[in-house]
């Protein structure tokens, strides 16, 4: 994923002649932190764990970025992941810059306390490198309300009590009794989904009657299958870590989220759908395909296959550069993942308001807002596509090196 962000910003900052000096802030992350710290599971054991956070810029505003809970974390994963979090913030116009960490760990393997244990000796670990005006965690793949929750009840608990309830907001995403914001769960499929309303009303292509496949079924997949539905599109495919599911017809998303999490947060075994081979997926004949699962899913081995008319990225990095090569030729549009899944950032900047503002905001207000914010970006995208003569993955990428450039061309750079 190192290499697939790096290989986009080079070209982007070639197209758009981007100043060399900030070329070369840039290309490096500002502080990459990596604690090993032990926790004793439930067996009485002590395990060490490797946890990260990498903090890529922060020039517009604090660092901001998820927290996952895979085992695929690691260093080149969180620059990786860090870096998307700029662009994804500058060009959203939010004031923020970009990170990302996580612990490598597969967490179907921990029990609940075991994860709490784990989460809240990683919050102890960070120490002072988190904090609601430095750095501001979220959620990301694995990671959900209840991990925002410890991690804020642990970072407030171990400062000074009277600084607690402004502490407490040193993440986003966290459940509503602890300050979370309403809609902030459903934030990043609703933008998925404001995104693709762009897509067709530009396209003049409805949404409605459209078959769409999702790979992932975690809170993205599912939240943007949710609401593609209600704009009267079908689901015909699902696929995730444990099956690939098809049903021609229609699968429910509502029955499949309560069937996966009955089943340890797996779809395998769902009664409204046939399991189907899972190397099959990416071919089948749909117009939407939305992948929101990990990085690096879409590639020259599978890209030819894709006969949709668009990719929706609701995860982080999905297309290689191989695989966005073929998707081109074939004309097949991408909404590029730092335009494409900014609502869940945007919502986390809504929750931030909030909490600063002392104030409990309704989700109607949120989610009008939401879809507003994530309007104009695409709007700007476009309309910066033209200019160019670009791709809208280059002219995303224009739009938010453009805002750097010029925080950097009137701040100066210190001394
Ligand atoms: N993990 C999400 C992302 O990749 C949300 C980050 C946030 O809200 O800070 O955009």
């Amino acid at each position: 994923m190192y290499d697939v962000v790096m290989k986009q910003f080079e070209h982007a900052a070639d197209i758009m002649n981007l100043d060399p000096g900030v070329r070369k802030i840039l290309s490096k992350t500002n502080t990459e932190i990596v604690v090993h710290f032990p926790v004793r599971l439930d067996n009485g054991k002590i395990e060490v764990f490797t946890g990260y956070r990498v903090q890529h810029n922060n020039a517009l505003g604090p660092y901001k970025g998820g927290l996952r809970y895979h085992a695929t974390v690691d260093i080149d994963a969180a620059r990786a992941l860090a870096i998307w979090m700029t662009w994804k913030t500058a060009l959203a116009g939010l004031p923020y810059g970009g990170a990302k960490g996580g612990i490598q760990l597969n967490p179907k393997e921990y029990s609940k306390n075991e994860l709490e244990r784990i989460t809240r000796r990683f919050t102890y670990a960070l120490g002072d490198n988190i904090g609601p005006d430095l750095d501001i965690p979220a959620p990301d793949v694995n990671t959900n309300a209840q991990i925002m929750a410890w991690i804020a009840d642990t970072f407030s608990s171990t400062k000074s009590p009277s600084t607690r309830f402004a502490n407490l907001h040193v993440v986003t995403g966290k459940p509503m009794g602890a300050g979370g914001l309403a809609g902030r769960d459903r934030a990043t499929g609703f933008g998925v989904v404001s995104t693709l309303k762009s897509w067709s009303a530009l396209k003049k292509q409805p949404l409605k009657g459209m078959r769409f496949i999702v790979q992932g079924f975690g809170n993205v997949g599912y939240w943007t299958a949710h609401f593609l539905l209600k704009e009267g599109a079908t689901l015909i495919a699902v696929q995730d870590a444990s099956a690939t599911l098809y049903n021609e017809k229609g699968i429910d998303p509502e029955a499949l989220l309560a069937h996966s999490d009955a089943n340890g947060r797996n779809i395998n075994g769902f009664a409204g759908a046939q399991e189907m081979d899972p190397k099959a997926f990416w071919s089948l004949k749909c117009d939407i395909v939305v992948p929101a699962a990990l990085g690096n899913q879409i590639t020259e081995e599978n890209a030819g296959g894709i006969t949709a008319k668009v990719v929706a990225e609701g995860a982080n990095g999905p297309t290689n550069i191989g695989g966005e090569a073929i998707l081109r030729k074939n004309g097949v549009d991408i909404i590029p993942d730092i335009l494409c899944n900014s609502g869940g950032v945007i919502g986390s900047y809504y929750e931030w308001l909030q909490n600063k503002r002392s104030e409990i905001w309704k989700i109607d207000e949120v989610l009008v807002m939401l879809h507003d914010k994530i309007e104009t970006a695409f709007e700007q995208v476009v309309s910066t596509a033209n200019e160019f003569k670009v791709d809208w993955r280059m002219s995303a990428y224009i739009v938010a090196l453009r805002r750097l450039e010029t925080t950097y061309m009137e701040r100066g750079i210190f001394p």
